[in-house]
């Protein structure tokens, strides 16, 4: 008896802790990490065996994996000749790439429970549920639960796949992102519902290697949510890929016949119905908070008509104790708008003052070339009657862009018209992704247009198109072009 009772005492106490963070995706991972380097006794539960959330296994990094590997196949299929490299036997193991892509992922999993004992965070696996404001109870896999205590939590449950109406998920020929990361074949003709970030990016990952992929939109444009201007040059450059668009088009329904699918769409100019067979169909129409059998009920959290959990300027819920972040609150769902939250909230926890700038959370698409942006689109701008600028720089004018043959894209510049301050970077071409980390911290010191103008850049760089871009901004002083 008096053993029984030191041991459940002594399990208690080990349970305890000052926060507890629920998931380990980006968001998750990065506030547990902050929390422990400020001092706090840190737990992390996540209800699947790899840490790392959708990012690190179904999302990001899968999905960045398998854009590389087409792009090689691509470029050793279509480029190298004209370099002077001559392949033999060029083939496609798709099995291989799959599997590198399975490892890319391993590693990167083990990174971030490398990370957790480096900085003595608990990792309970198992689904976390709420059994009141301090507590929370973890069911695992073998059927057991075990209770933790904790002050303080955060919430960073993240997002599942969304579908719409007409539309049901079999996982096996109307598949998520989460399949298409994962097949066992390249499809003949990929149908791809919603031209959002993610469908374009997997849909280039199958145009690449050989699919003919139909992209069914429900708007008039593609990665829509970005300046206009970027949607029309990628959708343009996606077609010489193998992709056709169907804008403007309402699924109302699709069916595995087994072999394949059949999918019906309304037209919305002429409300004509359009018909379209493919071997699967990617839907990608979005992600949904996802808060199942967390236990909201137990603790009084709401959530908003989107299912988001609601909280205030300082990411807090309506329980004080209890904080939320990342693609289970409002706003961009991306892993480092997640991660900002994480640290915004451990350091919010600790008595500081921390600042997020959402404005200027950078948005990208890793197709090729690449797509980013950050800061107002142009079409923010008219809407709000703000006064600008523009100034445009095509990569065709680019020496290293000629150099290494991607000449596609440009570079535009959103400049006030008066303050010259740059409002918005607007990049489709090669290495946007990694070209528009100089805009954000141009914007965040609120550089000028001209003083981006006036900075050296290595040449013969692709950031040189960025200074051309807002030379073009200021008094159209574009020197290359
Ligand atoms: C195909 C794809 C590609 C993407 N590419 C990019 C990209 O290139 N760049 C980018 O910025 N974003 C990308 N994203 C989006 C990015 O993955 C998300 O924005 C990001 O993962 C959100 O992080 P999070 O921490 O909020 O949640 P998540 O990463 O979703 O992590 C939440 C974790 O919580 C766990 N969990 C949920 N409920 C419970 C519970 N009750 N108990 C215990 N654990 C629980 C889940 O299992 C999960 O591991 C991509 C997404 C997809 C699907």
């Amino acid at each position: 008896m008096e053993f029984n009772f030191a041991l459940e005492l002594s399990c208690k106490i080990m349970s305890k802790f000052d926060v507890t963070v629920i998931g380990s995706g980006p968001g998750g991972y990065i506030a547990a990490i902050r929390c422990a380097q400020l001092g706090m006794k840190v737990a992390i539960i996540e209800r699947y065996n790899a840490l790392g959330g959708t990012c690190l296994n179904v999302g990001c990094i899968p999905s960045k994996a398998l854009l590389d590997s087409s792009e090689h196949y691509h470029n050793a299929t279509h480029k190298f000749k004209t370099h002077g490299i001559q392949v033999e036997g060029l083939g496609l193991d798709f099995t291989q790439m799959i599997a590198r892509k399975a490892d890319v992922v391993k590693q990167n999993s083990d990174g971030i429970t490398y990370l957790m004992k480096k900085n003595k965070i608990t990792v309970f696996n198992g689904h976390a549920s709420f059994v009141n404001k301090t507590q929370v109870s973890i069911a695992k896999e073998d059927g057991s639960t075990e209770t933790v205590d904790s002050d303080k939590f955060i919430i960073a449950t993240g997002s599942k796949p969304s579908t719409v109406p007409g539309v049901e998920i079999d996982k096996k020929r109307i598949i998520t992102s989460t399949e298409a990361l994962k097949m066992t074949e390249v499809p003949k003709h990929l149908l791809l519902i919603g031209g959002g970030v993610i469908g374009i990016e997997l849909g280039s990952v199958y145009a690449r290697l050989g699919s003919k992929v139909s992209v069914i939109e429900f708007t008039d444009s593609i990665i829509g949510t970005m300046d206009k201007s970027l949607g029309k040059e990628l959708q343009k450059i996606s077609k010489k890929l193998g992709f056709d668009f169907y804008l403007k088009h309402k699924v109302t329904g699709v069916e595995n016949t087994g072999e394949g699918v059949i999918l019906k769409a309304e037209n919305l100019a002429d409300n004509k119905e359009v018909t379209l067979e493919g071997d699967y169909c990617l839907v990608a129409v979005g992600r949904y908070a996802y808060t199942d059998k967390l236990g909201l009920e137990n603790i009084g959290v709401s959530v908003d008509e989107r299912g988001r959990i609601q909280v205030d300027k300082n990411l807090r819920t309506s329980a004080d104790n209890i904080y939320a972040i990342g693609d289970v609150i409002k706003g961009a769902m991306l892993a480092h708008k997640a991660e900002e939250e994480g640290v915004f909230v451990a350091e919010t926890i600790a008595g500081q003052k921390p600042h997020v700038n959402y404005l200027l959370i950078p948005g990208v698409v890793y197709t090729w070339p690449e797509v980013a942006s950050v800061g107002y689109t142009e079409e923010d701008l008219k809407k709000e009657g703000t006064p600008y600028k523009s100034g445009q720089y095509p990569f065709i004018a680019s020496g290293r862009a000629r150099a290494s043959m991607d000449t596609e894209g440009f570079v535009k510049v959103l400049a006030h018209k008066d303050t010259d301050e740059i409002l918005g970077v607007h990049i489709i071409g090669p290495r946007a992704a990694d070209l528009i980390a100089e805009a954000v911290v141009a914007m965040e010191y609120r550089a000028s247009a001209e003083d981006i103008g006036r900075m050296s850049h290595a040449h013969p760089t692709f950031a040189e198109a960025i200074k051309d871009a807002c030379l073009a901004a200021t008094e159209n002083r574009a020197l290359n072009m």
